[in-house]
């Protein structure tokens, strides 16, 4: 069957777009990178580090003491505490008469959390030495780009259910990130945070609704501009988006509009982003935990929902974005535009790699050619010791000019077939299994690409 898709085109122009969370947000042609709403996980992680913070080494002051469900006196009592009895703090609250602490407590061999005041507990001077001792240890996202190999949010809190959520955010498990966060949420509802992380875990679900309501509540608790891009760019995506018919597949929930797709082509479609992902998976070494959403639309509710630039024929945020026109294109075209994105989804899955790696195997594995010309300026370039090294191209290139994103789309094809023809087919999958080997690896390629 004839699908047609739009295709990126010669010449377009890259916006430029402030530093962004990691994995890097990608078109097929030249990365817009978008990601305002996973932005916003990126962006919080030096307030949710602070947030969860704790020290082991606490316990109850006092016999029989009321774990309260509040820090107010007439909260509900949710068990009793022994003098002795080990907690662990996740927050420290200020506000009330005498600091008040969110903390955890095994009771029974069960884990229940309540509130404690400051004289019911000891071990507060470690608890606030070690607060004020803390580094961040999320590092920032300048640091990530320097640390590819790191994960896509190197945030450690001590709070190993939140450690969980993010790790799961992290590798595209947006569904299962979000059950654990919403008891966050049902303990400490009004914290503006959580309620933010809420927000990115529906919003890579794809239940655009909820996402703009945790973001709105989040908000209300507390404005961050960086919640608040994500809520509009989520609110411009609710009201521009068509794509209300459904199909799933095994690993992916096709979301389609109706009006320039049947249901004949979604199921030509799921089969093809099946069969496609197989192939991929296969190379890379990837799995889809989740159902990888695939939005196709026309291309108008494209580049409104998304706010791509015209020239852009494929998106992937977390959920894989893509226009669809009405004419005959090559059932290939819309093959190689779907393994292009899920190389992306799958390099996602699996952890944080450089913009180069990511863009020099999706146009590989995707089968696309490389753009005449490109690899003699490449070759000139090195000739003249004036070729960027690969760690500098950079996870932005949205703020390179155009012949710039041309150049570093071209070396980073350049490197990924230089990879292959030194580690072979199985190469790919060892360097995923053994991310450490990166840096040398990079090295080797970035002096092999001046030969
Ligand atoms: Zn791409």
């Amino acid at each position: 069957m004839a699908i047609s898709w739009a295709l990126p085109v010669l010449g377009c122009q890259l916006k430029n777009r402030p530093p962004r969370y990691n994995p890097p947000h990608t078109l097929r042609c030249f990365p817009d990178i978008q990601l305002d709403n996973v932005a916003v996980l990126w962006n919080l992680a030096p307030l949710i580090t602070v947030l969860f913070l704790a020290a082991a080494t606490q316990t109850v002051k006092v016999d029989r003491y009321p774990l309260r469900s509040g820090c107010d006196a007439s909260d509900p009592v949710v068990t009793t505490l022994h003098a002795g009895d080990p907690v662990q703090i996740k927050f420290s609250l200020a506000g009330a008469a005498q600091p008040c602490y969110v903390v955890s407590a095994t009771v029974d061999g069960k884990l229940v959390d309540g509130n404690l005041p400051a004289d019911a507990l000891t071990g507060l001077d470690d608890f606030e030495r070690s607060r004020r001792d803390a580094a961040p240890v999320s590092a920032s996202p300048a640091t990530n780009i320097q640390h590819p190999t790191s994960n896509n949010l190197p945030l450690k809190s001590t709070s190993p259910e939140m450690d969980r959520a993010i790790e799961l955010l992290n590798r595209n498990q947006p569904a299962e990130a979000l059950g654990i966060l919403q008891k966050f949420h049902e303990l400490f509802p009004s914290n503006a945070e959580v309620l933010a992380l809420c927000g990115t875990a529906a919003y890579k679900s794809d239940n655009l609704r909820l996402a703009v309501d945790y973001w709105k509540q989040s908000l209300d608790l507390h404005a961050d501009p960086t919640v608040d891009r994500a809520y509009k760019a989520a609110l411009r995506e609710s009201d521009n988006d068509k794509s209300s018919e459904k199909r799933f597949g095994t690993r992916f929930l096709l979301r389609y509009d109706g009006a320039v797709a049947d249901s004949d082509t979604a199921h030509t479609m799921i089969a093809m982003l099946e069969e496609e992902f197989s192939r991929v998976s296969f190379q890379i070494g990837c799995r889809a935990d989740e159902r990888i959403a695939v939005i196709v639309q026309s291309r108008e509710a494209y580049l409104k929902t998304t706010g791509a630039p015209g020239w852009s024929g494929g998106n992937y945020d977390g959920k894989i974005h893509i226009p669809l026109l009405d004419s005959k294109q090559p059932v290939a075209a819309t093959r190689q535009v779907f393994a292009h994105e899920l190389v992306h989804a799958c390099l996602a899955n699996i952890g944080a790699w450089p913009l180069w790696l990511h863009e020099g195997l999706a146009q590989r594995l995707s089968g696309e050619q490389a753009r005449p010309g490109v690899q003699e300026a490449i070759k000139q370039l090195a000739k003249d010791g004036k070729l960027p090294k690969l760690a500098g191209l950079g996870q932005t290139w949205g703020n390179k000019s155009t012949a710039d994103a041309q150049l570093a789309y071209g070396i980073a094809r350049a490197a990924v077939d230089l990879f292959y023809q030194y580690h072979a087919e199985f190469g790919v999958r060892n360097l995923m299994n053994n991310p450490a080997a990166l840096p040398g690896i990079t090295d080797d390629l970035d002096r092999r690409l001046r030969e």
